[in-house]
């Protein structure tokens, strides 16, 4: 039996125990939203923004959060502690409940909050100093007036076709277009290009997640001095970038090397995107809501 501890529903239970119902709509019909966190030694980085999207999220779909935001936060904080986490992912879920087998969300009695806390796998460090394999898919991403993708859903079938295509193709991760061939994110990541200094993201209105990651580093890029547009832009424009990289919860941030077999630059990761990686990482060292407030310095367990 593992120890771990899982927050469901008002308690917490034994993960062999953690289960749902089949009628839940959320497992029926992709019906609820979800957010992905990370704690470092003990600090949950960018709480607020997390919980601040999930709310977004669960307005847009008409799902209401049983738990004001202070009480979510202390859900998550108190999730990391019963398990003892330093270095975590959190997954926090909220699905529509169970219902009966018809669509209809009227038939849900009452929203169901799942958050798991785990000891995080961390991406290999070769991959960070390799750098990624892009190819760009056929699937497009979700047109903003259809199923936005600002809503963070259980739905993430389109992310889940574009990852089929990368799998297959043979890549390591997916470059997204919308459906007038901008470029839009890879399939659980933001995406930056740089050309000649400046650092240029596509604006979340094409059709991208708004990524906590992705907001931190355009922070941390006008802070020291870089030029950051959000300007839509297309394949050309990544093909010649000097360099691009991708952000993302728990990817962090990490360099592409190749796109459609195109060697970006010099076919290693430039210097603009290790600078990022290396400021970011000073960042979530200092910045978070601490789990363990008695214990600040807390190493990792
Ligand atoms: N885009 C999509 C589709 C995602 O699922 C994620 C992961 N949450 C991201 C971008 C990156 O967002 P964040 O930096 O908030 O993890």
């Amino acid at each position: 039996m593992s120890s771990q501890w899982i927050y469901l529903s008002g308690q917490f239970v034994k993960k062999e125990e953690a289960v749902v119902s089949v009628y839940d709509h959320g497992f029926l019909y992709g019906d609820g939203v979800f957010e992905g966190i990370r704690a470092y030694s003990g600090n949950v980085f960018k709480l607020d923004e997390h919980v601040n999207r999930l709310f977004e999220s669960a307005q847009s779909i008409m799902l209401m959060v049983p738990y004001t935001k202070e009480e979510l936060k202390q859900i998550v904080v108190d999730t990391v502690r019963k398990n003892n986490l330093s270095d975590a992912y959190i997954r926090v879920v909220l699905s529509r409940g169970a219902g009966n087998l018809g669509l209809d969300p009227a038939s849900c009695s009452a929203p169901r909050l799942i958050v798991i806390a785990e000891a995080l796998a961390l991406f290999p460090k070769e991959l960070y100093e390799r750098g990624l394999r892009l190819g760009s898919v056929s699937t497009r991403r979700n047109r903003p007036d259809v199923l936005s993708p600002q809503v963070k859903s259980l739905n993430y079938l389109n992310n889940i076709l574009v990852k089929l295509e990368a799998n297959q193709a043979g890549v390591d991760e997916a470059l997204m277009l919308n459906d007038q061939g901008y470029v839009t994110e890879g399939s659980a990541d933001n995406i930056f290009i740089v050309k000649n200094g400046v650092l240029y993201t596509p604006p979340v209105y094409l059709g991208a997640l708004e990524g906590v990651t992705r907001n931190a580093i355009i922070d941390i890029a006008k802070e020291q001095g870089y030029e950051v547009r959000q300007d839509p832009f297309t394949r050309h424009d990544v093909y010649v970038a000097d360099e691009v990289f991708l952000t993302g919860t728990a990817a962090e941030v990490i360099a592409v090397v190749e796109v459609d077999q195109r060697k970006i630059g010099d076919g290693t990761p430039g210097h603009v995107t290790n600078h990022m990686l290396k400021l970011f990482r000073q960042l979530v060292t200092t910045d978070g809501v601490q789990c363990y407030p008695e214990s600040p310095q807390r190493d990792a367990v």
